[in-house]
């Protein structure tokens, strides 16, 4: 067994585990394998060992890495999961089956444009900034429920769920557990949260999707 696959082994456990102690059916945790800066070869070698979802920061490198390996494994699902510049709303929408990282109106625009001009519609995550930091991307935890109301309603985009990155200083669980209240008010379904350090505290929240990425590729 490779590392990649040794690994991915591990943490598929331990989502599992987690969900078992949530009193969660473990199919309802979808692990997103994030593989940015590690190359196509490691993405290769996850794939070998079963795991089709992935997740990538930035539109460009994901352009560059992904479109031979697709082809080759047609269930191959990507999202985007870091800040997005309006400017590449339109390459993230040709690449991408979710993109995460949905927080603020002009993205929105610009994404409702791109889905017209592609003749592709990703499923849409609004990225809420939920430690309310000054220097994180996000919408504002005060901001959100007008927000998603204007992604539907103005931009007619489909809002399937929430994201978001806990402050890395603090305890998560407090905000995992209002990423759930805000969902579960918002009637959306998707939530994901929990990374590599943190994963287990954001499935017994109700993460639907954790991202990880060194527990399965290693140090970036
Ligand atoms: C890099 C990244 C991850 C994965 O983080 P790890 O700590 O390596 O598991 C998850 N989500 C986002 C948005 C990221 O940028």
């Amino acid at each position: 067994m490779t590392s990649i696959a040794e690994n991915l082994r591990q943490v598929r456990e331990r989502v599992a585990g987690a969900a078992t102690r949530a009193g969660r059916d473990p199919a309802t945790v979808s692990l997103v394998a994030v593989s940015k800066f590690h190359p196509a070869e490691s993405v290769a070698e996850a794939l070998a060992a079963g795991q089709v979802v992935f997740g990538e920061n930035r539109v460009q490198e994901a352009a560059g890495k992904f479109p031979p390996l697709r082809a080759a494994h047609p269930s191959l699902r990507l999202h985007i999961i870091g800040a997005l510049q309006t400017n590449k709303a339109r390459d993230a929408v040709r690449i991408a089956d979710v993109i995460e990282s949905l927080d603020r109106p002009k993205l929105a625009a610009a994404l409702a444009e791109a889905i017209v001009r592609e003749g592709r519609s990703p499923a849409m995550l609004v990225q809420v900034n939920i430690g309310r930091e000054e220097q994180k991307a996000g919408i504002d935890p005060d901001a959100l429920d007008d927000f998603v109301a204007e992604c539907r309603e103005v931009h007619r985009l489909k809002i399937g769920g929430l994201m978001c990155i806990p402050p890395a200083e603090d305890d998560p669980a407090p905000h995992f557990a209002a990423m759930a209240e805000a969902a579960s008010r918002l009637g959306l379904p998707v939530l994901s949260m929990g990374m590599s350090g943190d994963f287990e505290a954001a499935i017994a929240h109700g993460a639907t999707h954790v991202r990880i990425g060194t527990a399965i590729f290693g140090q970036r």
